[in-house]
Protein backbone atom coordinates (compact mmCIF):
# COMPACT_ATOMS: atom_id res chain seq x y z
CA UNK A 1 0.00 0.00 0.00
CA UNK A 2 1.08 3.68 -0.37
CA UNK A 3 0.78 6.74 0.88
CA UNK A 4 -1.97 7.97 -1.66
CA UNK A 5 -4.74 4.94 0.21
CA UNK A 6 -4.79 7.81 3.23
CA UNK A 7 -5.84 10.58 1.04
CA UNK A 8 -3.42 13.09 2.67
CA UNK A 9 -3.75 16.78 2.10
CA UNK A 10 -1.86 17.52 -1.05
CA UNK A 11 0.50 20.04 0.85
CA UNK A 12 0.87 17.20 3.19
CA UNK A 13 1.48 14.82 0.82
CA UNK A 14 4.21 16.78 -0.76
CA UNK A 15 5.89 16.57 2.35
CA UNK A 16 5.72 12.94 2.29
CA UNK A 17 6.90 12.88 -1.03
CA UNK A 18 10.01 15.61 -0.30
CA UNK A 19 11.24 13.11 2.51
CA UNK A 20 11.28 10.08 -0.38
CA UNK A 21 8.47 8.09 2.07
CA UNK A 22 7.58 5.54 -0.58
CA UNK A 23 5.84 2.92 1.84
CA UNK A 24 4.16 3.02 4.76
CA UNK A 25 5.23 1.43 8.11
CA UNK A 26 3.29 -0.94 9.57
CA UNK A 27 2.35 2.04 12.59
CA UNK A 28 2.02 4.27 10.00
CA UNK A 29 -0.62 1.39 8.19
CA UNK A 30 -1.97 0.84 11.30
CA UNK A 31 -2.47 3.95 13.20
CA UNK A 32 -3.17 7.13 10.39
CA UNK A 33 -6.24 6.01 9.53
CA UNK A 34 -7.82 5.67 13.14
CA UNK A 35 -6.09 9.23 14.20
CA UNK A 36 -7.40 10.63 10.69
CA UNK A 37 -11.18 9.57 12.02
CA UNK A 38 -10.13 11.23 15.46
CA UNK A 39 -10.68 8.28 17.70
CA UNK A 40 -8.04 7.92 20.71
CA UNK A 41 -4.89 5.64 19.76
CA UNK A 42 -2.55 4.01 22.19
CA UNK A 43 0.75 2.47 19.84
CA UNK A 44 2.55 -0.06 21.30
CA UNK A 45 6.01 0.89 19.24
CA UNK A 46 9.92 1.27 19.54
CA UNK A 47 11.15 4.61 18.11
CA UNK A 48 12.77 3.69 14.50
CA UNK A 49 9.34 2.46 13.35
CA UNK A 50 8.23 5.15 11.83
CA UNK A 51 5.66 6.22 14.94
CA UNK A 52 6.87 10.01 14.85
CA UNK A 53 5.00 10.34 10.56
CA UNK A 54 2.05 8.50 12.10
CA UNK A 55 1.03 10.55 14.42
CA UNK A 56 2.83 14.16 12.56
CA UNK A 57 0.50 13.30 9.30
CA UNK A 58 -2.87 12.98 10.98
CA UNK A 59 -2.52 16.00 12.68
CA UNK A 60 -1.07 17.90 9.58
CA UNK A 61 -4.08 16.69 7.92
CA UNK A 62 -6.11 18.00 11.09
CA UNK A 63 -4.52 21.57 11.42
CA UNK A 64 -4.96 22.40 7.84
CA UNK A 65 -8.89 23.22 8.09
CA UNK A 66 -9.81 25.32 10.76
CA UNK A 67 -7.94 28.49 12.20
CA UNK A 68 -4.39 29.44 12.29
CA UNK A 69 -1.88 30.68 15.16
CA UNK A 70 -3.09 29.42 18.44
CA UNK A 71 -1.99 26.02 19.55
CA UNK A 72 -4.23 23.54 18.45
CA UNK A 73 -1.56 19.87 18.63
CA UNK A 74 0.46 19.53 22.22
CA UNK A 75 3.22 16.49 21.95
CA UNK A 76 5.14 16.00 25.18
CA UNK A 77 8.16 14.15 24.80
CA UNK A 78 10.76 12.78 27.76
CA UNK A 79 14.24 14.67 26.62
CA UNK A 80 14.90 17.64 24.40
CA UNK A 81 16.86 15.42 21.67
CA UNK A 82 13.08 13.86 20.87
CA UNK A 83 11.19 16.84 21.48
CA UNK A 84 13.94 18.51 18.47
CA UNK A 85 13.28 15.85 16.46
CA UNK A 86 9.91 15.78 15.92
CA UNK A 87 9.82 19.75 15.80
CA UNK A 88 12.27 18.49 13.01
CA UNK A 89 10.20 16.09 11.57
CA UNK A 90 6.63 18.25 11.63
CA UNK A 91 8.98 20.71 10.15
CA UNK A 92 9.89 18.71 7.02
CA UNK A 93 6.69 16.70 7.04
CA UNK A 94 5.59 20.19 6.89
CA UNK A 95 7.27 22.34 5.09
CA UNK A 96 4.35 22.95 2.54
CA UNK A 97 0.99 23.44 5.16
CA UNK A 98 3.56 26.52 6.58
CA UNK A 99 1.47 25.52 9.78
CA UNK A 100 3.99 26.48 12.33
CA UNK A 101 5.82 24.64 15.68
CA UNK A 102 7.99 25.17 18.66
CA UNK A 103 10.47 23.03 20.84
CA UNK A 104 9.97 23.63 23.96
CA UNK A 105 12.70 22.37 26.75
CA UNK A 106 14.89 23.49 29.21
CA UNK A 107 18.45 24.23 29.61
CA UNK A 108 18.33 26.84 27.88
CA UNK A 109 16.96 30.42 28.19
CA UNK A 110 13.76 30.61 28.43
CA UNK A 111 13.24 34.32 27.07
CA UNK A 112 13.96 32.82 22.96
CA UNK A 113 10.73 30.32 23.84
CA UNK A 114 8.62 33.15 25.36
CA UNK A 115 9.05 34.91 22.38
CA UNK A 116 8.77 32.15 19.41
CA UNK A 117 5.12 31.23 21.55
CA UNK A 118 4.38 34.50 21.21
CA UNK A 119 4.56 34.74 17.57
CA UNK A 120 1.81 32.39 17.12
CA UNK A 121 2.36 28.44 16.51
CA UNK A 122 0.02 25.77 15.52
CA UNK A 123 2.26 22.84 17.58
CA UNK A 124 4.07 22.39 20.02
CA UNK A 125 6.73 19.90 20.88
CA UNK A 126 7.48 19.91 24.46
CA UNK A 127 9.25 18.69 27.82
CA UNK A 128 6.88 18.57 30.47
CA UNK A 129 9.10 20.60 33.09
CA UNK A 130 9.39 23.33 31.11
CA UNK A 131 6.22 23.21 29.55
CA UNK A 132 4.74 23.54 33.33
CA UNK A 133 7.11 26.36 33.88
CA UNK A 134 5.65 28.13 30.52
CA UNK A 135 1.92 27.76 31.91
CA UNK A 136 2.78 28.67 35.48
CA UNK A 137 4.15 31.62 33.87
CA UNK A 138 1.24 32.33 32.02
CA UNK A 139 3.11 32.20 28.83
CA UNK A 140 1.60 29.68 26.68
CA UNK A 141 -2.06 28.71 26.18
CA UNK A 142 -3.40 25.06 25.80
CA UNK A 143 -7.23 26.21 26.09
CA UNK A 144 -7.69 24.87 22.04
CA UNK A 145 -5.51 22.08 22.16
CA UNK A 146 -7.15 19.58 19.95
CA UNK A 147 -4.72 16.72 20.04
CA UNK A 148 -2.64 15.69 22.74
CA UNK A 149 0.24 13.14 21.98
CA UNK A 150 2.10 11.25 24.81
CA UNK A 151 5.55 10.42 22.79
CA UNK A 152 8.09 7.45 24.54
CA UNK A 153 5.49 7.43 27.63
CA UNK A 154 7.44 4.31 29.29
CA UNK A 155 10.36 6.74 29.41
CA UNK A 156 8.80 9.42 30.48
CA UNK A 157 7.35 7.10 33.36
CA UNK A 158 10.89 6.14 34.33
CA UNK A 159 11.84 10.08 34.80
CA UNK A 160 9.31 10.36 37.03
CA UNK A 161 7.40 13.00 34.52
CA UNK A 162 4.10 11.57 35.08
CA UNK A 163 2.84 13.47 37.66
CA UNK A 164 3.70 16.89 35.55
CA UNK A 165 1.76 15.00 32.81
CA UNK A 166 -1.31 15.17 35.12
CA UNK A 167 -0.67 18.64 35.55
CA UNK A 168 -0.52 19.90 31.98
CA UNK A 169 -3.46 17.65 31.76
CA UNK A 170 -5.52 19.86 33.69
CA UNK A 171 -4.67 22.62 31.28
CA UNK A 172 -6.11 21.06 28.45
CA UNK A 173 -9.86 21.08 26.94
CA UNK A 174 -11.20 18.02 28.09
CA UNK A 175 -12.71 17.26 24.81
CA UNK A 176 -9.32 16.34 22.60
CA UNK A 177 -8.05 13.75 20.86
CA UNK A 178 -5.40 11.52 22.77
CA UNK A 179 -2.74 9.42 21.62
CA UNK A 180 -0.14 7.93 23.63
CA UNK A 181 3.05 5.78 22.25
CA UNK A 182 5.34 3.64 24.28
CA UNK A 183 7.86 0.76 23.83
CA UNK A 184 6.62 -1.25 26.33
CA UNK A 185 3.10 -1.01 28.90
CA UNK A 186 4.00 -1.10 32.60
CA UNK A 187 1.45 -0.64 34.78
CA UNK A 188 1.48 2.94 35.52
CA UNK A 189 1.31 3.49 31.77
CA UNK A 190 -1.69 1.51 31.58
CA UNK A 191 -3.13 3.25 34.30
CA UNK A 192 -2.34 6.99 33.08
CA UNK A 193 -3.63 5.56 29.41
CA UNK A 194 -6.95 4.19 31.10
CA UNK A 195 -7.43 8.08 33.01
CA UNK A 196 -6.43 10.14 29.62
CA UNK A 197 -7.56 8.46 26.90
CA UNK A 198 -11.26 7.56 25.87
CA UNK A 199 -12.21 4.08 23.96
CA UNK A 200 -8.67 3.94 22.33
CA UNK A 201 -7.92 1.91 19.57
CA UNK A 202 -4.59 -0.32 20.29
CA UNK A 203 -1.80 -0.74 18.36
CA UNK A 204 0.74 -3.01 18.74
CA UNK A 205 4.17 -2.93 16.75
CA UNK A 206 6.36 -5.62 18.38
CA UNK A 207 9.82 -6.49 17.38
CA UNK A 208 9.31 -5.40 13.49
CA UNK A 209 10.82 -4.27 10.66
CA UNK A 210 14.28 -2.06 12.41
CA UNK A 211 14.26 -5.03 15.20
CA UNK A 212 14.70 -7.65 12.50
CA UNK A 213 17.05 -6.08 10.88
CA UNK A 214 19.29 -5.63 13.41
CA UNK A 215 22.38 -8.19 13.91
CA UNK A 216 22.79 -8.54 17.46
CA UNK A 217 26.23 -9.95 18.83
CA UNK A 218 27.44 -10.62 22.64
CA UNK A 219 31.31 -10.43 23.69
CA UNK A 220 32.02 -11.81 26.62
CA UNK A 221 34.74 -9.68 27.88
CA UNK A 222 36.59 -8.65 31.10
CA UNK A 223 35.47 -5.16 32.39
CA UNK A 224 39.08 -4.08 31.82
CA UNK A 225 39.60 -5.29 27.79
CA UNK A 226 36.25 -3.23 26.68
CA UNK A 227 37.92 -0.52 25.54
CA UNK A 228 40.36 -2.87 23.98
CA UNK A 229 38.06 -5.00 21.95
CA UNK A 230 35.81 -1.68 21.02
CA UNK A 231 39.09 -0.39 19.52
CA UNK A 232 39.64 -3.61 18.07
CA UNK A 233 35.90 -3.94 16.89
CA UNK A 234 36.17 0.02 15.15
CA UNK A 235 39.30 -1.09 13.89
CA UNK A 236 37.96 -4.15 12.15
CA UNK A 237 34.47 -3.83 10.80
CA UNK A 238 33.42 -1.60 8.13
CA UNK A 239 31.07 0.97 9.78
CA UNK A 240 28.86 4.14 8.89
CA UNK A 241 28.28 5.83 12.19
CA UNK A 242 28.74 4.07 15.81
CA UNK A 243 26.94 4.65 18.56
CA UNK A 244 28.53 3.87 21.70
CA UNK A 245 26.33 3.22 24.66
CA UNK A 246 27.90 3.78 28.79
CA UNK A 247 26.00 3.18 31.86
CA UNK A 248 27.55 6.69 33.22
CA UNK A 249 28.00 9.96 32.39
CA UNK A 250 31.63 9.73 33.40
CA UNK A 251 32.00 6.56 31.21
CA UNK A 252 31.11 8.42 28.64
CA UNK A 253 33.34 11.16 29.08
CA UNK A 254 36.51 9.59 29.97
CA UNK A 255 35.57 6.62 27.02
CA UNK A 256 35.33 9.34 24.01
CA UNK A 257 38.69 10.83 25.33
CA UNK A 258 40.53 8.07 25.34
CA UNK A 259 39.05 7.12 21.77
CA UNK A 260 39.78 10.93 20.27
CA UNK A 261 43.47 10.80 21.78
CA UNK A 262 43.78 7.16 19.61
CA UNK A 263 42.81 8.98 16.59
CA UNK A 264 39.09 8.21 16.57
CA UNK A 265 36.46 10.99 15.21
CA UNK A 266 34.39 11.05 18.38
CA UNK A 267 32.42 13.09 20.01
CA UNK A 268 30.13 12.62 23.59
CA UNK A 269 26.46 13.42 24.38
CA UNK A 270 25.62 12.71 28.17
CA UNK A 271 23.18 14.87 30.78
CA UNK A 272 26.51 16.98 32.00
CA UNK A 273 26.52 18.91 28.30
CA UNK A 274 24.73 22.34 27.93
CA UNK A 275 22.13 22.28 25.29
CA UNK A 276 24.29 23.54 22.89
CA UNK A 277 26.84 21.28 23.21
CA UNK A 278 24.76 18.43 23.07
CA UNK A 279 23.90 20.15 19.50
CA UNK A 280 26.58 20.66 18.20
CA UNK A 281 27.40 17.03 18.84
CA UNK A 282 24.22 15.37 17.06
CA UNK A 283 24.89 18.09 14.44
CA UNK A 284 28.69 16.84 14.29
CA UNK A 285 27.32 13.12 14.58
CA UNK A 286 24.48 13.42 12.04
CA UNK A 287 26.41 15.21 9.41
CA UNK A 288 29.20 12.45 9.62
CA UNK A 289 31.87 14.94 11.03
CA UNK A 290 32.57 12.30 14.20
CA UNK A 291 32.16 8.60 13.21
CA UNK A 292 31.23 7.97 16.71
CA UNK A 293 29.17 9.11 19.58
CA UNK A 294 29.78 7.44 22.98
CA UNK A 295 26.38 8.24 24.61
CA UNK A 296 24.28 7.53 27.81
CA UNK A 297 20.91 6.04 27.79
CA UNK A 298 18.89 9.18 28.69
CA UNK A 299 20.83 11.65 26.50
CA UNK A 300 20.72 8.75 23.38
CA UNK A 301 16.91 8.56 23.55
CA UNK A 302 14.87 9.53 20.21
CA UNK A 303 18.28 10.31 18.49
CA UNK A 304 17.51 9.86 14.58
CA UNK A 305 20.44 9.37 12.61
CA UNK A 306 19.68 7.22 9.99
CA UNK A 307 23.39 6.06 8.74
CA UNK A 308 24.14 4.64 12.55
CA UNK A 309 25.17 1.18 11.35
CA UNK A 310 26.32 -0.16 14.50
CA UNK A 311 25.16 0.43 18.04
CA UNK A 312 27.69 -1.05 20.61
CA UNK A 313 26.80 -1.08 24.53
CA UNK A 314 30.11 -0.79 26.02
CA UNK A 315 27.95 -1.21 28.92
CA UNK A 316 25.41 -3.77 28.88
CA UNK A 317 21.87 -1.99 29.75
CA UNK A 318 20.17 -2.57 32.56
CA UNK A 319 16.73 -3.77 31.42
CA UNK A 320 16.05 -5.84 28.59
CA UNK A 321 13.51 -2.68 27.87
CA UNK A 322 16.72 -0.48 27.63
CA UNK A 323 18.39 -2.88 25.31
CA UNK A 324 15.06 -2.30 22.97
CA UNK A 325 15.62 1.60 23.14
CA UNK A 326 19.34 1.73 22.61
CA UNK A 327 19.56 -0.90 19.86
CA UNK A 328 16.34 0.44 18.07
CA UNK A 329 18.56 4.24 16.91
CA UNK A 330 19.98 1.23 14.49
CA UNK A 331 18.54 -0.56 11.62
CA UNK A 332 16.46 2.08 11.55
CA UNK A 333 13.04 2.35 8.93
CA UNK A 334 14.57 -0.12 6.12
CA UNK A 335 18.29 -0.18 6.39
CA UNK A 336 19.59 -2.47 8.53
CA UNK A 337 22.35 -2.48 11.61
CA UNK A 338 24.19 -4.60 13.83
CA UNK A 339 24.13 -4.11 17.61
CA UNK A 340 26.92 -5.32 19.57
CA UNK A 341 27.05 -5.68 23.72
CA UNK A 342 29.91 -6.40 25.90
CA UNK A 343 28.70 -8.70 28.53
CA UNK A 344 30.74 -9.04 31.68
CA UNK A 345 30.75 -11.77 34.68
CA UNK A 346 28.30 -9.27 36.00
CA UNK A 347 25.27 -8.97 33.09
CA UNK A 348 24.91 -12.77 32.48
CA UNK A 349 21.55 -12.71 34.18
CA UNK A 350 20.38 -9.98 31.71
CA UNK A 351 22.13 -11.67 29.13
CA UNK A 352 20.52 -14.68 29.56
CA UNK A 353 17.19 -13.07 29.46
CA UNK A 354 17.68 -11.18 26.57
CA UNK A 355 18.90 -14.72 24.84
CA UNK A 356 15.56 -15.82 25.55
CA UNK A 357 14.04 -12.71 23.81
CA UNK A 358 16.12 -12.51 20.79
CA UNK A 359 16.58 -16.38 20.57
CA UNK A 360 18.30 -17.43 17.44
CA UNK A 361 19.04 -13.81 16.23
CA UNK A 362 21.66 -13.60 18.82
CA UNK A 363 24.82 -14.87 17.81
CA UNK A 364 28.13 -14.88 20.60
CA UNK A 365 31.60 -13.98 19.28
CA UNK A 366 35.02 -13.79 20.50
CA UNK A 367 38.01 -11.86 19.25
CA UNK A 368 41.09 -13.34 19.82
CA UNK A 369 42.80 -12.32 23.30
CA UNK A 370 40.19 -9.98 23.84
CA UNK A 371 36.88 -11.97 24.75
CA UNK A 372 36.33 -14.74 26.73
CA UNK A 373 33.83 -17.62 27.55
CA UNK A 374 31.68 -17.40 31.08
CA UNK A 375 32.39 -17.81 33.39
CA UNK A 376 35.26 -15.50 33.71
CA UNK A 377 38.71 -15.84 34.70
CA UNK A 378 41.56 -13.83 33.31
CA UNK A 379 44.98 -14.41 33.58
CA UNK A 380 47.42 -11.76 32.13
CA UNK A 381 49.41 -12.45 29.18
CA UNK A 382 52.04 -10.49 27.24
CA UNK A 383 50.77 -7.69 25.00
CA UNK A 384 50.19 -8.74 21.43
CA UNK A 385 51.65 -6.22 18.30
CA UNK A 386 49.42 -4.06 16.98
CA UNK A 387 49.25 -4.56 13.18
CA UNK A 388 46.71 -1.76 12.13
CA UNK A 389 47.02 -0.56 8.64
CA UNK A 390 44.08 1.40 8.36
CA UNK A 391 46.26 4.90 9.07
CA UNK A 392 44.79 5.40 12.67
CA UNK A 393 47.27 6.62 15.29
CA UNK A 394 48.40 2.80 16.82
CA UNK A 395 46.29 1.82 20.31
CA UNK A 396 49.17 2.24 23.06
CA UNK A 397 46.17 1.66 25.48
CA UNK A 398 45.59 -1.97 24.06
CA UNK A 399 45.88 -3.97 27.31
CA UNK A 400 47.88 -7.29 27.69
CA UNK A 401 45.49 -9.38 28.67
CA UNK A 402 44.74 -12.55 27.38
CA UNK A 403 41.63 -14.06 28.65
CA UNK A 404 41.63 -17.46 29.78
CA UNK A 405 38.89 -18.90 27.06
CA UNK A 406 37.72 -22.22 28.80
CA UNK A 407 37.08 -23.47 25.06
CA UNK A 408 38.88 -25.85 22.57
CA UNK A 409 37.81 -23.68 19.77
CA UNK A 410 40.10 -22.30 17.14
CA UNK A 411 41.01 -19.27 17.41
CA UNK A 412 38.68 -17.02 15.45
CA UNK A 413 39.24 -14.25 12.44
CA UNK A 414 39.78 -10.95 13.62
CA UNK A 415 37.92 -9.20 10.68
CA UNK A 416 34.28 -8.80 10.03
CA UNK A 417 33.50 -9.18 6.60
CA UNK A 418 30.18 -11.63 5.55
CA UNK A 419 32.72 -14.19 4.71
CA UNK A 420 34.60 -14.64 7.31
CA UNK A 421 32.88 -13.77 10.44
CA UNK A 422 32.82 -16.64 12.86
CA UNK A 423 30.45 -16.97 15.35
CA UNK A 424 28.77 -19.45 17.22
CA UNK A 425 24.96 -20.13 18.84
CA UNK A 426 25.46 -20.56 22.73
P1 LIG B 1 10.80 7.24 13.99
O1 LIG B 1 10.46 5.87 14.49
O2 LIG B 1 9.59 8.08 13.85
O3 LIG B 1 11.87 7.88 14.80
O4 LIG B 1 11.35 7.10 12.49
C1 LIG B 1 12.53 6.42 12.17
C2 LIG B 1 13.10 6.82 10.83
O5 LIG B 1 12.30 6.28 9.79
C3 LIG B 1 13.15 8.32 10.57
O6 LIG B 1 14.40 8.62 10.00
C4 LIG B 1 12.05 8.57 9.58
O7 LIG B 1 12.34 9.66 8.71
C5 LIG B 1 12.03 7.28 8.80
N1 LIG B 1 10.71 6.94 8.24
C6 LIG B 1 9.51 7.13 8.81
N2 LIG B 1 8.54 6.67 8.02
C7 LIG B 1 9.10 6.18 6.91
C8 LIG B 1 8.62 5.58 5.72
N3 LIG B 1 7.32 5.37 5.52
N4 LIG B 1 9.51 5.20 4.79
C9 LIG B 1 10.83 5.40 4.99
N5 LIG B 1 11.38 5.97 6.10
C10 LIG B 1 10.51 6.35 7.05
Amino acid sequence: MSFEKFELHAKVFAGVQELGYIRPTPIQLESIPPIMEGRDVMGIAQTGTGKTAAFVLPILQRLMQGSRGHVRALIIAPTRELSEQTHKAIGQLGRRTELRSASIYGGVSIQGQIKKLRDKVDIITACPGRLLDHINRGTVDLSKIEVLVLDEADHMFDMGFLPDIRRIVKHLPAKRQTLLFSATMPDDIRVLANDLLQNPVNIKIGFTAPVESVTHRFYPVQMESKTALLKDILDKTETESVLVFTRTKSRAKSLARQLDSSGYKVTSLHGNLTQPKRQQALDGFRDGRYEIMVATDIAARGIDVTRISHVINYDMPSTADAYTHRIGRTGRASKTGDAFTFVTGQDVVLAHSLKKVLGEKLQYHSVDGLTITMPLTATPAPARRNNNSNGRKPDKSRRPFTLSAKTNRKPVQRSFTSENRQSWAH
